[in-house]
């Protein structure tokens, strides 16, 4: 089979791989049909993994984001499995033992182990994995069950919130997560601004019928926040860059007795008035990635806005040319809302 295998820093090469054996007992022989690329990708590809998400290790092949068929199954299986079915890849594998997972919050896992990060993910012709990490799909192809990925997040980032029918809620960032978030909870009945510095990518999200404020500065993004939240501010406020100034300015908005939600990852530090968390009693509640309930709303919420998640995807590769695929998402971060990658 062919395989995209990121060999060393900054170099994947399309290389034939043996096939992997049949799948055995709880295993599930899929065959992936179109993967995503996030920005968890290009830190992999340019060796940047922080030491935490468990760093870069080559040689491996990515992709976390995979929609597929099954192609074949093992024993033992849950009987609602078929091959030839479509289903969406959850990537996370937990270790069951440690204090994340006694305490039921497996996505935490000390030792988790991450399809496309830790073990060879999706660009490739074939993968096997865990029967409880795949999930069946009523999507049109594969580039939309692979969304239920990124989506993920967002469900998890909704809950964390603990996001209810009529709150105002401010994201900050409008690449795939912001936009994820904000279509998850408008879904909620929540009311939704998104800011960013692109115009492009607002007009995306107002396609899903959210608001939106072109970032200026941070005190002005502040004020105008504050005046559409509320009297007090917004109650929520979610942070998809991981930019310091924005995960500054959700802190600096949020209501009192409101909730900061950090979804945009980063190795980077911000500043914070330490008043503002005392002041305000503001839970500020960082997001990991999902469990196995919030996968399955995920596929859920990926059926019913068939739409609204085809839009996302901006560019397309095939296989034989994934290199390019990702060095053109990471060269072209103003164009690109969401790179995917079809076997084929
Ligand atoms: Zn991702
Ligand atoms: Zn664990």
């Amino acid at each position: 089979m062919r395989a995209a295998v990121t060999e060393r820093v900054g170099s994947m090469t399309l290389l034939d791989r043996p096939d992997p054996p049949s799948p055995g007992p709880g295993e599930v022989l899929l065959a992936p049909e179109a993967v995503g690329i996030c920005g968890s990708d290009y830190h992999f590809f340019a060796g940047e993994l922080s030491d935490a998400a468990g760093g870069s290790q080559f040689p491996r092949v990515q992709g976390h984001e995979v929609g597929a068929t099954i192609a074949a199954l093992g024993g033992d299986c849950r009987g609602e499995l078929e091959v030839g079915q479509r289903v969406a890849l959850m990537p996370l594998r937990a270790c069951g033992h440690c204090y994340p997972c006694s305490v039921g919050r497996p996505n935490t896992c000390d030792n988790f182990e991450l399809i496309g990060i830790h073990v060879d993910g999706g660009l490739q012709e074939l993968l096997c994995t865990g029967q409880d990490q795949v999930f069946p799909i009523g999507a049109a192809d594969g580039s939309i069950a692979a969304m239920a990925e990124p989506v993920s997040i967002a469900v998890r980032a909704v809950r964390r919130a603990r996001i209810e029918p009529g709150e105002r809620v401010v994201v900050l960032g409008a690449g795939p997560i912001g936009q994820c978030v904000a279509l998850v909870a408008s879904e909620r009945g929540a009311e939704v601004l998104v800011i960013d510095l692109q115009p492009s990518r607002l007009e995306r999200s107002r396609e899903i019928g959210v608001e939106t404020l072109l970032w200026s500065n941070a005190e002005e993004v502040v004020r105008q926040a504050r005046q559409w939240g509320g009297p007090g501010g917004p109650p929520v406020g979610v942070d998809a860059t991981g930019v310091p100034a924005a995960v500054r300015a959700m802190v600096d908005m949020v209501a009192s007795a409101g909730r900061a939600v950090q979804v945009g990852m980063s190795t980077s530090e911000v500043t914070l008035r330490i008043g503002s968390l005392t002041e305000k009693e503001l839970d500020l509640l960082g997001v990991s990635c999902c469990d196995a309930d919030d996968f399955a709303e995920a596929v859920a919420v990926v059926e019913r806005n068939d739409e609204a998640i085809r839009r996302l995807v901006s560019h397309e590769f095939p296989l034989a040319e994934a290199p390019d695929a990702l060095r053109f998402a990471m060269n072209n971060p103003t164009e690109v809302m969401k790179v995917v990658i079809w076997n084929g």
